[in-house]
């Protein structure tokens, strides 16, 4: 008998009804509108590139090297062959997965080692860690707060923020950015009519990167009995003199905050996020918190990862100290020729507000011509006056590498300019 004749007909499918059209809903229309519009005048999308090395102050996309200012590897650390041996020991020992809650079989010794190290590094008495940077404020934000509670954040806080406070259904009010006067009148006018009061600020935001008055944040939540939630994102192993965060920088006892919060994916070259406070807080979130009791434990080789490189930053402080210098000499090359960096402090953030949708993914792409990656961030991310390119500082960038980004950004945005294109153009 041939092959074919002992093959068995495939059984037959009911007929289905087709399944539902995503294409059809109106906001698929609208991307699709957008992405027709920027080929329509040639702006290529700058988004979603894929890179083909370990991103750090250079990458390699489509085979070609570029200086890179796109990436939030912020002391080098993602790459570094210690840690890398690290992430390699634990797949070797625990395997790529912990398979399982951390409540029933996910827990491994390095999950405790690293929330150990965390808590060292903020100076507080406990950490707790979840799989991701963005579920641990929305897992955190959603469980600790309800409907009776007020939620205060700055207008440029994070979505993982803004997602958390929707799922607490407390009531939320955002104050202008750094106005801590605001802050204040809010505090005094809506502290009485909630339970629970918290206010959400970044060590250094990620829109602006400026940072906020963190004693005097301290200072009014005491005065309202309110609590106070730092997003260290990208404020640690940035600020301070060893890179421990905002309140080293203002020398303040880490222990009057009553949340710290942080991610393992920037300086700490891993993937995952966590909660450093009391040990009440982080025993209370590992017992009850839905991202973390019913989701599974940090991969051993991410949690390893991170763990390297928290001893890494503790030992080598002059990291910290290279990506402030490379911060401040980009900052100031900057406003010597003439651009607009908004109200950056110069650390590992650096915005040039180009004031345009169009001109700034053009200049975008006018980099990439000259071998440098930074990408645009545009309305409706930021008001379309503030459209602008973020830099990324770290501390492996060259003083050349910074030098040559400013004088190609200021060139390339000033023939955009000439050139006359741009959103408002179009509109006039
Ligand atoms: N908070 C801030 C301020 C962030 O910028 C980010 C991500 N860029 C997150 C939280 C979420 O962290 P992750 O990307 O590690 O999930």
């Amino acid at each position: 008998k041939s092959a074919q004749d002992t093959r068995t007909a495939a059984p037959k499918r009911p007929e289905a009804a087709p399944a539902f059209d995503f294409a059809t809903l109106p906001e698929v229309k609208q991307l699709k509108m957008q992405r027709a519009a920027a080929d329509m005048i040639g702006v290529a999308n700058p988004f979603f590139r894929a890179h083909d090395a370990t991103a750090g102050a250079c990458t390699e996309i489509d085979g070609r090297s570029f200086d890179n200012f796109a990436s939030y590897n912020y002391l080098g650390l993602s790459g570094h062959r210690e840690v890398i041996a690290a992430a390699n020991a634990a797949t070797q020992r625990y395997g790529t997965s912990v398979s399982a809650s951390r409540v029933v079989a996910g827990e491994r010794p390095i999950h405790r080692e690293l929330e150990a190290a965390l808590a060292r590094l903020h100076g507080v008495e406990d950490a707790m860690t979840y799989v991701s940077g963005h579920a641990t404020n929305v897992s955190t934000i959603g469980h600790l707060l309800g409907p009776d509670d007020l939620i205060l954040t700055d207008v440029l806080i994070h979505n993982s923020i803004a997602e958390g406070a929707r799922l607490a259904g407390a009531k939320r009010l955002n104050f202008p950015h750094g106005d801590l006067d605001a802050l204040e009148r809010q505090l005094a006018s809506n502290r009485h009519m909630h339970t629970h009061v918290l206010i959400a600020v970044e060590g250094l935001y990620s829109m602006d990167g400026d940072f906020p008055d963190l004693k005097r944040l301290v200072a009014l939540k005491n005065r309202y009995n309110a609590w106070l939630l730092v997003d260290e994102a990208h404020s640690l192993g940035v600020l301070g003199a060893h890179g421990h965060g905002i309140a080293e920088e203002f020398g303040i006892d880490p222990k009057s905050v009553e949340i710290w919060m942080g991610t393992l994916s920037k300086t700490l070259a891993s993937c995952g996020g966590y909660i450093a406070g009391s040990s009440a807080l982080c025993d209370y979130l590992k017992a009850t918190a839905p991202g973390f009791v019913y989701s599974v434990g940090m991969a051993p080789p991410l949690a390893a990862a991170a763990l390297a490189s928290a001893g890494i930053l503790e030992r080598e402080p002059d990291r910290v100290a290279r990506l402030k210098s490379n911060g401040h000499h980009f900052l100031k090359a900057a406003a010597e020729a003439g651009l607009d960096t908004g109200p950056s402090a110069g650390y590992s953030v650096i915005p040039v507000i180009v004031g345009d949708s169009i001109q700034a993914a053009m200049l975008a792409n006018a980099l990439l011509e000259d071998g440098i990656n930074a990408l645009p961030i545009i309305f409706p991310a930021v008001a379309e006056n503030a459209a602008r390119l973020r830099f990324f500082i770290t501390c492996d960038h060259t003083a050349e590498q910074i030098e040559r980004a400013v004088a190609c950004t200021a060139h390339r945005l000033a023939q955009i300019r000439a050139g006359g294109s741009g959103l408002k153009a179009l509109m006039d």
